[in-house]
């Protein structure tokens, strides 16, 4: 699987923190790897820099309204690259035939088309869009396998897992010999904190992750601990497993970043600095170790590696998830829907940090399930949600107001 020729890649997201992680990756292996394309949304300063120091041969800014400004910036600054706009660019520049890898780092659904064109087009997928598979998992797995697309895992947990299993693994099949798996989590900045207090925590504490460095939409599922739900679902997909055979442990310290466990009582873990760049660098490598620009972990520095059980009670949210995949169909979706729009309002403080789980739990209840059909079916209802939570959000705003 794993080769040396220099790959032609799709950054997607390379303005988020994904992006430059994997950025910084690219530029300490010029000769491994050429950036065919990049994408952003808003930042279109960071995407002229990104062009001048990566010479892609496309830029695609997804947010339509920002089109003409980039486009003279780009010109202004005399740089080559093509400036291409909107959500059709973004699903046709993954699938050209000189493309070898995409890695996926746009956040939320915004990124469930792009990836699932990658998939159809046979490319090599690294996945850090977890909202992707949350939502369409069914259809991105199914297309994997029609297109015999290899799909490398990018989350820290799912890559460590990916890891600790033999190399021939393809994703997408229950793994030969095992038992179960565990998926770490930190816990997140209020794992200790008192319950009666959570209405009171503000965006900026919620985004202030005590070990990773991450965009504002994932720390705030980091601290709900819905992201560690939404990682259940995405690890009941990549590695076709039921929700029982997966379990979690809060590991405060973030060095295991998860563990496999083998019928024969032996547990595979992967080890290392909560560094974004390790397994972005597995994924990009294919397998191959290469470096990543990390610090090699000092165990006699961290002292003590400590596990402890979720609290579901307190974080409803995995609960949820484990719920939603029990049910299947449009279940998992639905959650991933209404969770975006939930923590966006918590993030544009119109809703307190606690009603993100409320208002979650709420809509999953109201809302009809039904079989997974097709992509279409999948937009209209993610839209539909959307729409539902934002009007519940706007009751619950004009009551308290
Ligand atoms: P960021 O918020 O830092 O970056 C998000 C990226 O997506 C930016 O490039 C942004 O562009 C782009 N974007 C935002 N909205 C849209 C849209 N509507 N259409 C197209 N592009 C859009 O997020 P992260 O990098 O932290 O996370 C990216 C994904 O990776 C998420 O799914 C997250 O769960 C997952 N992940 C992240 C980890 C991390 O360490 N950060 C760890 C594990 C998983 P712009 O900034 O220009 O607006
Ligand atoms: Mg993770």
């Amino acid at each position: 699987m794993s080769s040396t020729q220099c790959k032609n890649l799709v950054v997607l997201g390379a303005t988020g923190s994904i992006g430059d992680n994997t950025m910084d990756i690219i530029s300490r292996h010029p000769h491994r790897f050429k950036v065919f394309a990049i994408s952003g949304h808003s930042n279109i300063n960071k995407l002229v820099s990104l062009c001048q120091k990566f010479s892609p041969k496309y830029v695609v800014v997804s947010n339509s309204s920002l089109y003409k400004q980039l486009l003279s910036l780009i010109n202004t600054a005399g740089i080559k690259t093509k400036v291409l706009v909107g959500k059709q660019e973004l699903i046709n520049i993954c699938q050209q035939p000189e493309v070898d890898m995409v890695i996926a780092g746009i956040v939320g659904s915004a990124g469930m088309e792009p990836v699932l064109a990658s998939v159809k087009a046979g490319k090599d997928l690294l996945l850090a869009n977890k909202e992707a598979l949350v939502l369409a998992g069914e259809l991105v797995m199914q297309a994997a396998r029609e297109n015999n697309a290899n799909i490398i895992p990018l989350d820290s947990e799912h890559n460590a897992i990916y890891q600790c299993l033999p190399d021939d693994y393809i994703v997408g099949h229950t793994p030969n010999d095992l038992d179960k798996i565990i998926l770490t989590a930190s816990g997140g900045p209020f794992w200790d904190r008192d319950q009666s207090t959570f209405a009171q925590i503000t965006p900026d504490q919620a985004c202030a992750h005590p070990n990773w460095d991450m965009g504002r939409k994932i720390s705030v599922d980091s601290a709900t601990m819905m992201n560690k739900g939404l990682e259940i679902i995405e690890a009941h997909w990549l590695f076709k497993l039921d929700e029982a055979k997966i379990d979690v442990h809060v590991h405060p310290q973030s060095i295991i970043h998860s563990m496999v466990c083998y019928k024969d009582g032996s547990v595979l873990a992967q080890l290392g600095e909560p560094d974004m760049r390790i397994p972005i660098s597995y994924g990009l490598g294919l397998r191959d170790r290469i470096t990543s620009g990390a610090n090699l972990i000092d165990l006699i520095k961290v002292g003590k590696l400590q596990f402890f059980p979720p609290n579901y009670q307190k974080f409803p949210c995995i609960a949820l998830a484990r719920e939603a995949i029990k049910i299947g169909g449009t279940a998992m979706a639905i959650l991933n829907a209404v969770n975006e729009v939930s923590v966006d309002a918590f993030l544009n403080k119109q809703i307190s940090f606690s009603a993100i789980a409320n208002i979650n739990q709420q809509i999953m209840q109201q809302a009809d399930i039904t079989a997974i059909e097709s992509v279409q079916q999948l937009i209209a209802l993610d839209d539909e949600i959307r729409h539902l939570t934002e009007q519940e959000i706007k009751k619950k705003v004009s009551i308290h107001a």
